[in-house]
């Protein structure tokens, strides 16, 4: 038997059924359908909180619309965050339509194209510049347009954040202009009349370890710090990736924000007088919105074969592939799940939940120890705010979408 992963702190049964978001699951599923998706907006809030309060003050706050793009979401953060990350023209415009002004939007992604260029520099979001290629193109769609275009230099460091998850930067990468290279097409900007914004340096994601993340932050400030001095001038801002990540399996821990926030602290504390006036940021996706999503899906069928069980269910890897352990994984380890209308119910059999889909590759727990389930029953998929509905290959086999509300 595999037990499921840890169930995010706060969950609780209330006439034995999960609540989620004030609500028990039974009422989303009853008012929304199976299979959904909910968020849940005092989670987030709470979250961007956290955050603030574990920060030096001063430091920016910006969201990577990537994590999750649900539109209601985006305006609902209006309220928690500085800034949004947007890595494509359509992001951008799901920004703009939630609400947010393009001057506090900036854009990533290694491949701009002209259109998308074009309708950034327009508007005034801030690029942050993947290679002297992309220079030449966005200045040239300002020059075009009449306009000052807002560009900053994403640099690909000389150093790597050491820690689990996925790797970025160290070294040769489609992303970000070598740090060798960086500070000549700084000065190229400035000589080009462009706005220069600063510097964007993104180095991993999903870190649970506080001192990588730490080092990480203090090596990409004084890798800023070596930049402005070496093309004499000081950036307005610097936007860090912070890579900070949540627990989804068996023995992780929760990253202790206040201690990296502490060590931050120091760290600008010491910058070096180059950056003295320049303003800091830090970009995370997963970390604020990962545990206030969860996922509904309902049990079609509970079918025996040969010894085992199986819970097969309404939902999917088409909405959560992720879970199902096929989305940046190299060991398929057991991902938190309930039975979401028997949450405190006692006992416990060995039941695998598998997904609608016909591909062997959709389950999401094995011979998981789960309170026994019936067809009607409800399972809750934590950890579910992240890399969800959009990381997920929805086109596949033609189930259709699932709902999704913010509460
Ligand atoms: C993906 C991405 C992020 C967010 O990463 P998380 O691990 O979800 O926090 C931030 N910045 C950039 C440039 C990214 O590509």
């Amino acid at each position: 038997m595999k037990a499921p992963g840890p169930i995010p702190h706060g969950f609780r049964a209330e006439e034995g059924e999960l609540v989620v978001a004030g609500r028990s699951a039974s009422a989303w599923a009853d008012a929304v359908g199976t299979p959904c998706f909910v968020y849940d907006g005092a989670r987030v809030a709470a979250q961007a909180a956290h955050f603030r309060h574990a920060m030096p003050a001063g430091v920016a706050l910006h969201y990577a619309v990537k994590a999750n793009p649900f539109l209601p979401l985006l305006a609902r953060l209006r309220s928690s965050v500085d800034g949004l990350d947007i890595a494509s023209g359509g992001e951008q415009a799901r920004a703009v339509a939630a609400g947010w002004s393009a001057d506090q939007l900036s854009f990533a992604g290694p491949a701009k194209g002209d259109a998308e260029l074009a309708a950034a520099v327009r508007a005034g979001v801030t690029i942050n510049l993947e290679s002297e290629g992309e220079a030449t193109r966005a200045l040239a769609a300002a020059a075009e347009a009449g306009v000052t275009p807002r560009l900053a230099v994403r640099v690909n460091p000389p150093f790597e954040l050491r820690a689990a998850g996925l790797r970025m930067g160290g070294g040769a990468t489609p992303f970000g202009i070598d740090a060798e290279r960086a500070a000549a097409l700084v000065r190229r900007l400035l000589d080009g009349g462009a706005d220069w914004r600063g510097f964007h340096v993104y180095s991993g994601t999903q870190s649970l370890d506080e001192e990588a993340v730490a080092t990480g932050l203090g090596q990409a400030v004084a890798l800023a710090a070596d930049l402005a001095r070496e093309a004499g001038r000081a950036p307005s801002q610097v936007t860090l990736g912070g890579g900070f990540g949540v627990p989804y399996f068996a023995g992780d821990r929760p990253l202790d924000v206040a201690q990296v926030g502490a060590r931050f602290a120091a760290t600008l504390a010491a910058r070096s007088p180059e950056l003295a006036d320049t303003a800091f940021a830090i970009e995370l996706g997963r970390w604020l919105v990962a545990e206030a999503g969860v996922y509904l899906t309902r049990v079609i069928d509970r079918k025996e074969s040969r010894g085992r069980t199986f819970l097969i269910v309404d939902g999917g890897l088409h909405h959560l592939l992720a879970a199902t352990g096929n989305l940046g994984t190299v060991v398929r380890r057991a991902w938190p799940l309930a039975i979401a209308t028997r949450f405190d119910a006692p006992g416990a059999e060995p039941q695998s939940v598998t997904g609608c889909l016909c591909t062997p590759l959709d389950r999401f727990a094995e011979d998981a120890p789960l309170p026994r389930a019936e067809p009607g029953d409800l399972v809750a998929i934590f950890m579910a705010g992240a890399y969800g509905a959009s990381a997920s290959p929805g086109a596949f086999l033609g189930h259709g979408p699932a709902a999704e509300v913010l509460a």
